[in-house]
């Protein structure tokens, strides 16, 4: 199949166009344990700009860096009603599968979409949505819906998206996305969960990296007015916050532009405190620029009042409780509350552990606020939701290793239930089931989250244990416990001697992926919520109402120790977990073709190494353990019974008795195939493409 339409079939039956642009579903493949093979039909296809492939009903989507002529209305008529064989792969094929799914079988479904960062998941994930509020029928009354969930996309990407050496457009948060539909399939709700932001970049970005769209977006595109009200210079250079990657501007982002849409994104959704929360922007970077001396006993002081006053303006909050609390920590003593003064090091953290926290709970509050929009007004009945995961990276701190965990996760579902679905399939077909050996990377999960044992607990115990913890002493831990782990490394050898090219702050994990490794400084500060009390109470008393919102006099009252942070993402990814376990899931692969974000080139050792951490070849061994394709008996007897005369131009006994007749005529032998309840299952590739040639002929 080509983009313009002209081939029309599943599996190019003509022998020259498969040489051109390879099978359309993997488990065509002659060769299929061939990665070869695999990495061969992927180019094949690319070069074609066909960039999407399935394996049985995975699809596999190679990032084409250029804007193809292939999401229009018109394409999304084409795939409307149409089972997945009979054209070619699309995302909107697997939308409207899954969509058409949940009507039939009225079970929730879910769609999973993973891959590295720069692979296209965000994309993919917008595509989707889009089918659906093109596609899907419309109550009257929820005729906005459809515009609110599209919009909610510029909002979350201006405040949650970033600049990265590996995309001009980086997620950096996890994203779940429900979207509710009545019996009718129209679309009545919609509902976000955000995963782990990270706010670190608020206060600090790599070389050639970024901050937050939004932060460039407002100095670029808000108006005169609302810069004078916010004390604001065009210049983002002219903030601490934002000159660390040295890059303000880059040619794939036109920041004026984007902030008009984020504007209109945000009076669609239904916003009415844009300036309290501009407040919030502007504030951060006048944070940023607020400086500190260092005074005889080694306390600290603000060298620029006046950016203090200005946030006493924004954060709506005392100027001077909030130097106070900025240069001090409260400590109880005997029952006594003690103020002590913080050295200028521990002063620049409590500052930008402010504005880490200001930021992260603003985010979460914009992701309450987009959810209150699209809260559903009439009663539930299905979901289709879409999750866009962000993904694995090498040398890394505490945020990378959460995130690793989740795809660590992840994958482990996402074997457990391919397995699942073929024996279950096997099952229901009345088939005898064959033994797949894969990899399964449940040791590698044990191995982070298992209680007592596990990373996780062993970071837990070294945070909540009194007096003097520090990283090293975790480190330590981790080797007495888990040193022997197959999975775990360190510098410590086992007989006891070091290994000399790790350093003694890493340590490495061997996940599905492949190795990663990690440095364990600052692992536990971040473990605990740095946030200091003083800072909360001056935070909780402002008058700005999403901040007042943000930060609850609850929590500061509360002395209650709270959760650390890897135990509440710990909880937070088991309860996704089960959320998508209650699914149907589908899924979406999506593949980089090269670092350089370039259309055309493909790169094959880059592409390789993906497709063996996303698992695809495993994946296709499991699809392809028994049977390279299967087909319902009215399908495959529509498309093939031109081929006997019996079956032409119409069969009138029973289906399966006509597949019988069908592939008797044509010469199927009983190893080629089998017959199932309501499905032929067909071996070999080579079998199905003699019978579409013959077609041809
Ligand atoms: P991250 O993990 O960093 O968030 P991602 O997987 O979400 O990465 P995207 O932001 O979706 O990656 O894609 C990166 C860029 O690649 C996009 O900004 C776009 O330029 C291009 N791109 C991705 N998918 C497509 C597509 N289907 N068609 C055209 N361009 C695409
Ligand atoms: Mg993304």
């Amino acid at each position: 199949m080509n983009v313009d339409g002209r081939v029309r079939l599943v599996m190019e039956s003509a022998l020259t166009a498969r040489d051109r642009v390879g099978v359309q579903d993997f488990v065509l493949l002659e060769n299929y344990n061939s990665e070869v093979a695999f990495i061969d039909n992927l180019r094949r296809r690319f070069r074609e700009n066909l960039i999407y492939t399935y394996i049985g009903s995975v699809l596999v989507s190679v990032n084409p860096y250029k804007d193809l002529e292939i999401y229009s209305k018109a394409q999304m008529e084409r795939y409307r009603g149409v089972s997945f064989y009979e054209i070619s792969p699309h995302i909107y094929a697997l939308s409207d599968n899954t969509y058409r799914a949940m009507r039939t079988e009225r079970k929730d479904q879910c769609i999973l979409i993973s891959g590295e960062s720069g692979a296209g998941k965000t994309e993919a994930s917008k595509k989707i949505l889009l089918y659906y509020t093109v596609t899907c029928p419309t109550g009257d009354h929820m005729a906005a819906l459809g515009e609110r969930l599209l919009q909610s996309n510029p909002v979350l990407e201006a405040f949650g998206n970033a600049k990265t050496l590996r995309n001009d457009n980086s997620s950096r948060f996890g994203k779940y996305m429900d979207v509710q539909f009545d019996f009718k399939g129209v679309p009545v709700g919609g509902h976000i969960l955000n995963y782990l932001l990270e706010k670190s970049r608020v206060v600090h970005q790599n070389h050639g990296e970024r901050n937050f769209h939004i932060f460039y977006q407002l100095l670029e595109g808000g108006d005169d007015d609302l810069l004078k009200s916010l004390e604001l210079e065009r210049n983002p250079q002219n903030y601490n916050y934002l000159v660390k990657g040295n890059c303000p501007r880059i040619s794939s982002i036109n920041d004026k532009n984007s902030w008009k849409t984020v504007m209109n994104a945000l009076l669609v959704i239904g916003f009415v405190e844009e300036e309290n929360l501009m407040n919030i922007i502007g504030g951060i970077l006048h944070l940023g620029n607020t400086q500190f001396g260092e005074g005889e006993e080694g306390e600290t002081y603000v060298t620029n009042e006046d950016q203090i006053l200005t946030l006493e303006k924004l954060f709506g909050v005392n100027s001077s409780a909030l130097t106070e609390a900025v240069t001090h920590k409260k400590l109880t003593a005997k029952g006594e509350e003690v103020k002590i003064p913080l050295n200028f090091e521990q002063t620049l953290s409590a500052r930008d552990a402010l504005a880490k926290s200001v930021y992260r709970r603003t985010f979460n509050w914009l992701v309450e606020k987009i959810n209150q929009s699209l809260a559903q007004k009439v009663m539930q009945k299905f979901k289709d939701s879409s999750c866009d995961w962000p993904t694995f990276c090498s040398t890394t701190g505490r945020t990378q290793f959460c995130i690793n965990y989740c795809n660590e996760k992840l994958q482990q579902l996402f074997i457990e239930l391919t397995l699942q679905y073929e024996q279950e399939e096997y099952e229901t077909e009345g088939i005898a089931w064959e033994t797949v050996q894969y990899f399964d990377n449940k040791i590698i999960c044990e191995l982070i989250e298992e209680k007592h044992k596990g990373i996780i607990s062993i970071m837990n115990e070294e945070c909540l244990r009194p007096g003097e913890t520090c990283d090293a002493s975790f480190l330590e831990k981790m080797e007495d416990s888990i040193g022997g782990h197959p999975h775990f490394v360190t510098h410590k050898l086992a007989n006891g001697k070091t290994r000399r090219v790790m350093s003694r702050e890493e340590f490495r994990l061997l996940h599905y992926a492949g190795e990663v490794s990690y440095n364990v400084n600052g692992f536990l500060d971040k473990n605990n919520d740095l946030l200091s009390r003083s800072l909360k109470e001056v935070m909780c008393q402002s008058d700005n109402q999403i901040l007042s919102h943000c930060f609850r006099r609850k929590e500061v009252n509360d002395q209650k120790r709270s959760e650390t942070a890897s135990t509440q993402f710990k909880n937070s990814l088991m309860k996704l977990m089960e959320i998508l376990m209650s699914k149907e899931p589908s899924y979406v692969r999506c593949i980089k073709p090269n670092d350089s974000k370039q259309p055309g080139k493909f790169d094959e050792v880059l592409v390789r190494h993906q497709v063996k951490y996303l698992g695809l070849m495993e994946n296709l061994r499991v699809r392809r353990a028994g049977f390279a394709y299967r087909r319902r008996f009215e399908a495959f007897l529509q498309r093939y019974k031109p081929l006997c005369p019996e079956t032409w131009p119409n069969w009138n006994g029973c289906l399966s008795d006509g597949v019988s007749t069908l592939v008797e005529h044509l010469g199927y032998t009983p190893e080629e195939y089998k017959l199932g309840r309501s499905k032929i299952f067909i071996r070999f590739p080579k079998t199905l493409f003699t019978t579409e040639d013959a077609l041809e002929a």
